[in-house]
């Protein structure tokens, strides 16, 4: 992409709203616009991160087995009544109606509506296991929608639901999503932690949350610090026993504050000990029969009888892990995007577009770069040097390359590591290899 073509409205001044680095950062590099509380228009810069990050969710999702499909965001109240949820959900659910005055609402989670679908589609457990998801917009008129995308209005959700013919099948189902959770974060470059927690309006017994620590978080969460780097699995089997990677991390003490045992915690040697803030970038429920009794949805079992369906659901915050990202990777000069959610990956930088040489040098790896697959932001336009300098920073891709007379005189151009912030001089063809060469 040029910058002479794009659409980057990028904002000079910090805006006066935003609390939280995150926030600002996201307003003044023009990722997203508000256009009413905790509601948001997603720029193009911000919605090229945000498919990122969606299709590493996606792909670990895929991989543990889970199958997508696409539910609406708009639900017929009945449904709800069937689970009694229509009533007690109060008034974070958005209640609409239509011209026929029929009762719908703006989903905010989909236990009954995949619940509805399953029941209607499975009837015996030689159909099963199986785990349904799709990632859809939500809404919850939350009472105080701040800090930007971390507490919306709207937001995007990844949602999965399993189904299982008896409650270890739901057991090795949780596993499942708990391992694809621990690989999915990583994958965002994020460090995050299981910890028990509540189930609050979803239900059931058994929950974790999964936490990045950021002083900005809204939780408060008490863990072991040996948590916090342990190594993420890698070449799971997911249909092998996945129990010992969770037994390695709920064997050491992880909790949210409503959860939080403060016997317990003191029994932690006192140097491990880690009382901090944190982010809930994804949240796991194993529930059981809570909506498959009441909605009745029910499979013949393996001697002929009925057996209620054993659920459980799993949501990620995909649009509130923009926020995450960035309260994670960002230094004073703007955000730091780890290389897997770049906008781009390249900036390139042209100090003179006036200079047939550095434009013909610009255009050259423009061309071969995109050609080679790397994605660049191409800096054409005829801005102050410094500005761009700044721009390139505060939009934080993880690269630049920075092309100019001075340099070109002894055929170079710079390379910037926007996270280290190391500089190297290299021909033109070199710089090309470094971003084209497999690794
Ligand atoms: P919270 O405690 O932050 O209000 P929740 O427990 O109500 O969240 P869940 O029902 O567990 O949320 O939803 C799954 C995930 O969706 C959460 O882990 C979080 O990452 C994300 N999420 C929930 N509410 C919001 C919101 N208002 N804005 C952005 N993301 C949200
Ligand atoms: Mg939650």
């Amino acid at each position: 992409m040029r910058v002479s073509r794009s659409f980057m409205p990028l904002l000079r001044e910090t805006p006066a709203e935003a609390q939280i680095v995150s926030h600002r950062y996201m307003l003044r590099a023009g990722l997203i616009r508000q256009q009413a509380a905790g509601i948001y228009s997603w720029l193009p810069l911000g919605h090229r991160v945000l498919r990122k990050i969606e299709q590493i969710v996606r792909e670990e999702q895929d991989r543990a087995g889970a199958i997508e499909l696409l539910m609406p965001t708009l639900q017929p109240a009945d449904l709800w009544r069937e689970s009694s949820r229509y009533d007690a959900y109060g008034k974070e659910m958005l209640r609409i109606k239509d011209r026929h005055e029929r009762d719908l609402l703006y989903g905010p989670t989909n236990e009954e509506m995949v619940t509805d679908i399953f029941r209607s589609a499975v009837r015996s457990y030689k159909d099963m296991p199986r785990i349904l998801y799709h990632i859809q917009w939500k809404f919850r008129d939350e009472i105080r929608p701040r800090f930007g995308v971390m507490r919306g209005r709207e937001f995007l959700m990844k949602d999965s639901y399993s189904f299982d013919v008896d409650a270890a099948g739901a057991r090795r189902a949780y596993n499942k999503m708990f391992v694809a959770y621990l690989r999915t974060f990583a994958r965002l470059g994020l460090k995050s932690v299981p910890m028990k927690a509540d189930t609050g309006p979803i239900g059931g017994d058994l929950s974790h949350e999964f936490i990045v620590l950021a002083d900005t978080g809204e939780s408060q969460v008490y863990c072991h610090k040996d948590l916090v780097d342990m190594p993420v699995p890698e070449n799971v089997d997911f249909d092998g026993d996945l129990e010992p990677y969770i037994k390695e991390r709920t064997s050491l003490y992880a909790a949210t504050d409503e959860k939080h045992d403060a016997e317990a915690f003191t029994k932690i040697p006192e140097d491990k000990r880690l009382a901090a803030r944190g982010i809930e970038v994804g949240h796991i429920f194993y529930f059981g029969t809570k909506y498959s009794k009441p909605m009745n949805a029910k499979v013949a079992g393996p001697n002929g009888d009925d057996v209620l369906v054993e659920m459980g659901s799993y949501g990620i915050g995909v649009s509130r892990l923009l926020g995450a990202i960035i309260e994670a990777s960002h230094d004073d000069a703007g955000i730091i995007w780890p290389e897997s959610v770049a906008p781009y990956r390249v900036g390139l930088i042209s100090l003179k577009p006036d200079d047939p040489k550095t434009r013909q040098v610009c255009d050259d790896l423009y061309q071969k770069l995109g050609a080679a697959g790397v994605e660049v932001l191409y800096d054409d336009t005829d801005e102050r040097a410094g500005a761009k300098f700044s721009t390139f920073d505060l939009i934080g891709l993880p690269w630049q390359v920075i092309v100019g007379p001075r340099g070109l005189a002894t055929n170079q151009v710079e390379i910037k590591n926007r996270k280290t912030g190391e500089r190297q001089t290299l021909a033109p063809e070199a710089a090309l290899n470094l971003f084209t060469r497999r690794t």
